[in-house]
């Protein structure tokens, strides 16, 4: 892009409600305005979305010297085409150099093509964005979370996504939140593709909870034999979604205990490949994590990199969280544990 001057845009997208912005925007708001205090550069906030209007207004007070946006039907959807020209002509009304924004599935799909239009660079999945010694300079995990890297870069426009749970998230008063609108004309390619629905699992079926305080992890020993000599896979399930309702945790699943989903075994019927946590799997952030009947293999453990307390039951002594994996091991029978924080629960 050829004229730029030093400043910071902060660009996101209205949420599905079509109202607010998503909880991820907030928090990369809150890190591009201390990118902007430190640096002592103007944010200016950029927004798309179906109306922008409410959002313009939960942002007011952040000290933005403008609010520019790119609104109407066309942009409701998460849809590549006009997210990425959107986008564009945003970034060019803004001339900054610097691009933060939130790394929604919407934004990691359609930024990187920004960054391709405006001749500029992307960092997506970044951990944190910083200034040190005057210089910007953000940070991301390679190899499933085993390197961290310290990436800096002199092209510009840089166009930086940042993960959720990594940053504060911005809060203010809402205000009147003055918007200056882009026009952007679409050509009619752009509109080819139309999202037809959203399907969903059912909302009992929703165990994937990414704010919720605890991680509760399955593994395989849900489903083996137990020191009766026989399985309990019906009680496993009952019991662990019982614990879910009660608690409000998050269901992660050991991939020994999600690939016996897709073999048809008889296993935990709510359990899916997305909620295998690990190497092979996701690395989820909660505050606290517990396992059960998981042994706690470097594969599996290497997901838990974000779990800030780690708490692991399992009947071997001698299981991997007991060597240095867990802050916390509970040698004891997890269906008996589960049962009881069940009883506790429910009071
Ligand atoms: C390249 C590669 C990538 C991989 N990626 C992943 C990954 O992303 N995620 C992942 O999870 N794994 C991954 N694995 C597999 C991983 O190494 C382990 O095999 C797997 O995590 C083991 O799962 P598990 O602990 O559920 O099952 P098991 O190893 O079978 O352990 C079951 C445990 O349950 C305990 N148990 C049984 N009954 C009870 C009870 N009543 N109460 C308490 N404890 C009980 C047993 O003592 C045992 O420790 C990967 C492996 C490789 C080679």
């Amino acid at each position: 892009m050829e004229k730029m001057s030093p400043g910071i845009l902060f660009l996101a997208h209205v949420d599905e409600s079509g109202t607010n912005l998503p909880k991820a925007a907030y928090e990369a708001l809150g890190a591009a305005l201390d990118v902007a205090n430190q640096l002592g550069w103007p944010l200016t906030i950029g927004l798309i979305g179906a109306n922008v209007e409410s959002a313009a207004n939960s942002v007011a007070a952040a000290g933005a010297k403008r609010i520019l946006g790119v609104s109407g039907p066309d942009f409701a959807p998460a849809r590549y085409s006009t997210d990425a020209a959107a986008a564009e002509a945003i970034c060019r009304a803004a001339e900054a150099e610097i691009v933060i924004a939130p790394a929604t599935s919407r934004f990691l799909r359609a930024l990187p093509g920004l960054a391709h239009r405006v001749k500029g660079c992307v960092d997506t999945h970044l951990t944190s964005v910083g200034v040190v010694e005057g210089k910007l300079s953000v940070t991301r995990w390679f190899y499933r979370q085993r390197l961290e890297a310290v990436v800096l870069r002199d092209a510009r426009p840089w166009i930086l996504l940042l993960d959720s749970g990594c940053h504060a998230a911005w809060t203010g008063t809402p205000g009147a939140g003055e918007v200056q609108t882009i026009a952007v004309t679409l050509p009619a390619d752009a509109k080819r593709t139309v999202v037809a629905g959203v399907r969903v699992p059912k909302s009992d079926a929703q165990t994937i909870r990414p704010d919720a305080k605890l991680l509760f992890v399955a593994g395989a020993g849900w489903t083996k034999k137990q020191p009766d000599g026989k399985t309990h896979v019906q009680e496993a399930e009952a019991l662990i979604l019982n614990f879910l309702r009660g608690s409000g945790a998050s269901l992660g699943g050991s991939k020994s205990l999600v690939d016996q989903s897709g073999e048809n075994q008889a296993v935990l019927g709510f359990m899916t490949h997305l909620n295998q946590v690990g190497q092979t799997g996701s690395t989820p952030r909660h505050p606290k994590g517990l396992s059960t009947c998981c042994h706690g293999e470097e594969p599996h453990v290497v997901g838990w990199r974000f779990i800030n307390e780690r708490r692991a039951v399992n009947l071997d002594p001698n299981c991997g969280w007991a060597r240095g994996k867990a802050d916390v091991l509970y040698v004891a029978d997890a269906f008996q544990v589960v049962a009881k924080l069940n009883q506790l629960l429910g009071q």
